[in-house]
C-alpha cells in the first residue's frame, strides 16, 4: 500500500528524518509515536507530498509521490498538524470547496459532503462559520475534509492534540470507525493513545525509526528487563557462589530473608536464558526455590528507553562509525583501483619498450645481413 524507502530530510546540518524505511499494509491503523521534534510531522508531510525529501522515495499504491503526484495523492486524505481550514467559510461551503479541489465528480459532490458530515457528526453544524466552532468540532471538520474523495489511506497528524478529554474520546471513536474502510496512519506523542487505537506502533526518535510492531510484539521482543528476582532456601554465601558461576549472569545481590531464605536480584545477559541452569544448579545443592520472577518492562518503559537521548545518541554514534567505515572502505577500494590502473599502465609501457627494443634489434640484424649480401 505505502512503501517508504531510506527517507531523509535535512535542514542545514540537522536531520529532521534520517534513513527512514517502512511499509504500510492495507486495513490497519498505524501509529507514529515519538516525543516532540522526533520527525513525525516531517515524515507525514513528505509522505503526502507537502514537502520534498532530501533523499529517499515514497510510493503510494505503486505511484511515486513526486513523479506521479496526482495519482498518489488521490489515495491519501491528510489532516495536517495545522488543518488548512478557511475560518470565514461555513462548514458546508468549506467541504464543497475541498470536494472541488479534490476533483470529486460534480454529480457526486453533494452526496459525498453529506456522507462525511454524517460520519464525523457535524451535519448539524454545516451552516456555522468555521471560526465559531470549538476546537473539537474544528478537528472533526479537518477529519471530514481528509475523508472527502474516499481515499484508501487517511493520515492524521496529532489528531487529538489540544482537545479536552471528552473530545479526545470522540475523535478516537471516529478513528476506530475510519478503520473499517480505510488504512489509517496517525501520529502522537502519547503512548496510551497509540497503544489504544493502533494495530502497529512505529517508535520514532530524532528522525529514526527505533522500533516497530504491535504492542504485543514490542513487549515480547523488547520487554525483557534481563533481571530476575529469586527467593530460595539456603545460605547467602552458597547461593551467591552458585548464581555467580552461571554462564550469562552479569551481577547478583543476595540478602538474608525470613525463614532461612535469601532474596536475590540477578541481572543477566539479554541473549541468554539462564533460568534452566539456575534452577538445576540450586536444586542439585538442595537449595529449593520458593519464588522466581523474570521481570519484564512495560510498554512505557520501552518507549522511554528507546526515545531517551542517550539511546538515540548511541545509535547516532554507531551510524557515524558505520558511515566512516564505509567511506574508508570506498577510499581504500578507490586507491586500490588507482594503483591497479597505474600498474597496468606501467606494465603496458614496459611491454611497449620491450617491443621497441626488439624491433630495433631486428632492424640492426636486418641491416647487417643486407650489408653482407651486398658485399
Ligand atoms: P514532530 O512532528 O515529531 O514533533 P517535526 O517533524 O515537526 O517533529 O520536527 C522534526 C525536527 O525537524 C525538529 O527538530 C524540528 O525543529 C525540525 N524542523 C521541522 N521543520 C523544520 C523547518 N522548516 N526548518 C528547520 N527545522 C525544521
Ligand atoms: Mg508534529
Amino acid at each position: 500500500m505505502i512503501k517508504v524507502s531510506n527517507l531523509s530530510k535535512k535542514y542545514g546540518d540537522h536531520y529532521a528524518v534520517k534513513n527512514l524505511s517502512f511499509e504500510i499494509e492495507k486495513g490497519k491503523v498505524y501509529g507514529f509515536l515519538g516525543p516532540n521534534g522526533a520527525g513525525k510531522s516531517t515524515t507525514m508531510n513528505i509522505m503526502t507530498g507537502y514537502i520534498a525529501a532530501s533523499a529517499g522515495d515514497v510510493e503510494i499504491d505503486g505511484h511515486d509521490i513526486l513523479k506521479e503526484a496526482e495519482e498518489a495523492k488521490k489515495c491519501i486524505g491528510y489532516l495536517p498538524e495545522m488543518p488548512p481550514l478557511y475560518q470565514d467559510m461555513t462548514v458546508k461551503e468549506y467541504l464543497d470547496f475541498v470536494a472541488e479541489l479534490k476533483k470529486v465528480a460534480k454529480s457526486d459532490r453533494k452526496k459525498q459532503v453529506e456522507e462525511v458530515m454524517k460520519k464525523t457528526f457535524i451535519t448539524d453544524m454545516q451552516g456555522r462559520l468555521i471560526k465559531n466552532l470549538s476546537k473539537g468540532y474544528k478537528q472533526r471538520v479537518g477529519l471530514a475534509q481528509a475523508m472527502i474523495g474516499n481515499p484508501d489511506v487517511i493520515i492524521l497528524d496529532e489528531p487529538t492534540v489540544g482537545l479536552d478529554p471528552k473530545q479526545i474520546i470522540e475523535i478516537r471513536e471516529l478513528i476506530r470507525e475510519l478503520k473499517k474502510e480505510h488504512t489509517v496512519i496517525l501520529s502522537s506523542h502519547i503512548l496510551s493513545e497509540v497503544a489504544e487505537v493502533c494495530d502497529e506502533i512505529m517508535i520514532i526518535a530524532k528522525g529514526r525509526l527505533v522500533a516497530s510492531g504491535s504492542a504485543e510484539n514490542l513487549l515480547k521482543e523488547l520487554g525483557s528487563s534481563n533481571t530476575i528476582e529469586l527467593t530460595a532456601k539456603g545460605s547467602k554465601k552458597e547461593v551467591n557462589e552458585i548464581i555467580k558461576s552461571i554462564d550469562g549472569v552479569k551481577s547478583c545481590t543476595v540478602d538474608n530473608a525470613a525463614g532461612g531464605c535469601v532474596e536475590c536480584f540477578i541481572s543477566y545477559d539479554d541473549k541468554k536464558e539462564i533460568r534452566d541452569d539456575l534452577c538445576k544448579k540450586l536444586v542439585s545443592k538442595n537449595i529449593y526455590i520458593y519464588r522466581l520472577l523474570n521481570n519484564s518492562k512495560s510498554l512505557e518503559d520501552i518507549f522511554l528507553e528507546l526515545t531517551d537521548d542517550a539511546y538515540v545518541e548511541k545509535i547516532e554514534r554507531e551510524e557515524a562509525a558505520k558511515e566512516a567505515e564505509e567511506k574508508a572502505k570506498k577510499e581504500a577500494e578507490k586507491k586500490a583501483k588507482k594503483a591497479s590502473i597505474a600498474e597496468q599502465i606501467i606494465d603496458e609501457m614496459k611491454d611497449d619498450e620491450d617491443e621497441n627494443e626488439k624491433t630495433d634489434a631486428e632492424t640492426t640484424v636486418e641491416t647487417e645481413t643486407d650489408k653482407k649480401e651486398e658485399e
